[in-house]
């Protein structure tokens, strides 16, 4: 029998979130009682009032974080302990789908159609697949004399900082949590003060699923209170963050003022999608190209916002580019339909439109959309929006804009697409769009960035790292390699007597 569909708009109305802090297994008030109140993008809707944390805040939490740490009551349980745990929390996440998907879209915006099928799910994977990896890597030995015997192992580094953006706030902290929990530390999470309300949710199950009290924190409060006193404390060792390049500028500040605590920044972007005149299907790659692009209302740190597009096909390329964008026109974030939502708050949908009048300002051709949508809604909406003749130094070539708006740039030759796409200081991710098999890998090589895709933008998977050249970061999240962020390397050398007297 099938179920019938879910009146989102009638969950909605109940919903009542808990924004208060997360601290030692419990939920607590901050320290000084202050409060943010925390209204939808999607209609203006007050959602309920938030802990601001500040640095009394972020103490007691660390003190939790580092007490957990030093009795080991996580890290000394036996790996399949630890791995039984996490999975019961990666079920738990899925069982709470509904309830999670609904809390992320109310939140930031983003269509609930999406929230259950993409962020859910992969906030379940990624904590499931770390559990699973646990007890799959082993330490190594040394290639040492006979007389001695050199252990290297990887322990945990200790107390974790995570501070993670609004995009997709249950993904980015997963990213950090899984590995991070997995390799026995403890950890702090700051979520956006934009979108706070499942991470706190995620500390619970977490809870509820067996880990034990301290292990995992969570203080929600603004950058400049607890995001500053989390990267500044000086008994954080390490700190995973996800956000702009210029946050990460200051997280290598606070490291170099406080305790060198280690840094690993994941960064913005601005992805160029390259398409060559070889490439047989221009369809399937503008197709594509708007998929990427206008996914998660262009908010994504890999949209791919500059189309190089070789003069020959610009124009047809456009067309089909521009035929794409009926399906992308913002709709109700409540309705399962919808393919693209809210932007995430005022503030951001200003420096959105902001962008597109200086596209207009600095000569660049507007061609479709441009415009606040949905203004009735009470919400936050712009319409997906493409620019042609843009030139490589306009701000909306260089600058991230994280929005619906991309900018289509003429190419002559393969030389000049590479020199293009690699000219910005970021360096997160690119596409290569051709049929001659040569060409892609000659330009996927050329290509700084930490991902390049060649005839496809969308393939993901926690399988694979993700992170950035240049200005988009140094870390890697996902993946393995993750787990270097998260442990330390130790030498132990012990002596091989000759013979026993
Ligand atoms: P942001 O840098 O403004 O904020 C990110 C986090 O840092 C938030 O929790 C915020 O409260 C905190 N923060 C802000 N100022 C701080 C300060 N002075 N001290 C300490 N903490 C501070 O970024 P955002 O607007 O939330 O997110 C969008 C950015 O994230 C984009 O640039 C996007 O490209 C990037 N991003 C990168 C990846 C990646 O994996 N490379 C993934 C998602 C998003």
């Amino acid at each position: 029998m099938n179920r019938p569909a879910i009146d989102w708009h009638a969950r909605a109305a109940e919903v009542r979130p808990d924004g208060r802090c997360f601290i030692d297994g419990q939920r607590r008030d901050a320290v000084a009682g202050e409060t943010t109140e925390k209204h939808s993008p999607v209609d203006g809707r007050r959602l309920g009032a938030v802990a601001r944390g500040r640095e009394a805040d972020i103490d007691a939490a660390v003190r939790s974080a580092r007490a957990a740490f030093e009795d080991r009551r996580w890290a000394s349980q036996p790996p399949a302990a630890r791995k039984k745990v996490l999975q019961r929390f990666a079920e738990a996440v899925l069982a709470a789908r509904e309830e999670l998907a609904l809390l992320e879209t109310l939140d930031m915006g983003k269509p609930i159609g999406h929230a259950l099928t993409v962020d859910v799910p992969a906030t379940a994977r990624c904590i499931a697949w770390y559990a699973e990896a646990l007890d799959k890597r082993y330490d190594e030995i040394a290639p040492t004399p006979e007389t001695a015997l050199a252990l290297i192992t990887r322990e945990p580094v200790g107390v974790v900082g995570a501070i993670v953006p609004w995009n997709y706030p249950m993904i980015m902290a997963a990213w950090k949590i899984a590995p991070a929990l997995a390799t026995g530390n403890s950890l702090v999470l700051k979520p956006s003060e934009k979108s706070p309300f499942t991470a706190l949710r995620l500390a619970e199950l977490a809870v509820e699923a067996g880990l034990p009290p301290g292990v995992f924190n969570v203080v929600p409060g603004h950058g400049g209170e607890a995001g500053e006193a989390l990267a500044l404390h000086m008994d954080v060792d390490a700190i995973g963050f996800t956000g702009s390049t210029r946050t990460g500028r200051r997280m290598l500040e606070y490291a170099g003022r406080s305790n060198l605590k280690r840094v690993f920044n994941e960064l913005g972007g601005k992805s160029a999608f390259i398409v060559f005149p070889d490439c047989a299907d221009l369809a399937r790659a503008a197709a594509t190209a708007a998929g990427s692009m206008f996914f998660n209302q262009g908010e994504s740190c890999n949209a791919p916002s500059r189309l190089l597009v070789h003069e020959d096909i610009a124009e047809r390329f456009t067309e089909l580019l521009a035929a794409q964008l009926p399906r992308y026109q913002p709709g109700d974030p409540l309705q399962p339909g919808t393919a693209m939502g809210a932007i995430v708050d005022d503030i951001q949908l200003r420096t959105v439109l902001g962008y597109i009048e200086a596209g207009q300002s600095e000569g660049a051709q507007l061609v479709a959309g441009g415009r606040q949508a949905r203004p009735d809604s009470g919400g936050h909406y712009v319409e997906p929006t493409i620019f042609v003749g843009v030139n490589h130094g306009m701000r909306i070539a260089q600058e991230e804009i994280f929005g619906p708006v991309v900018g289509v740039l003429r190419f002559r030759d393969e030389a000049e697409a590479v020199r293009i796409a690699n000219g910005t200081p970021y360096g997160l991710q690119a596409s290569v769009w051709s049929d001659h098999l040569s060409r892609a890998h000659r330009v996927a090589r050329a290509l700084r960035a930490g991902t390049v895709h060649v005839n496809q933008y969308d393939e993901d998977d926690i399988t694979v790292p993700f992170g950035g050249f240049k200005q988009s970061g140094n870390g890697r999240d996902k993946s393995l390699h993750a787990f270097d962020k998260y442990t330390e390397l130790k030498t132990t050398w012990l002596r091989i007597d000759a013979a026993d007297s």
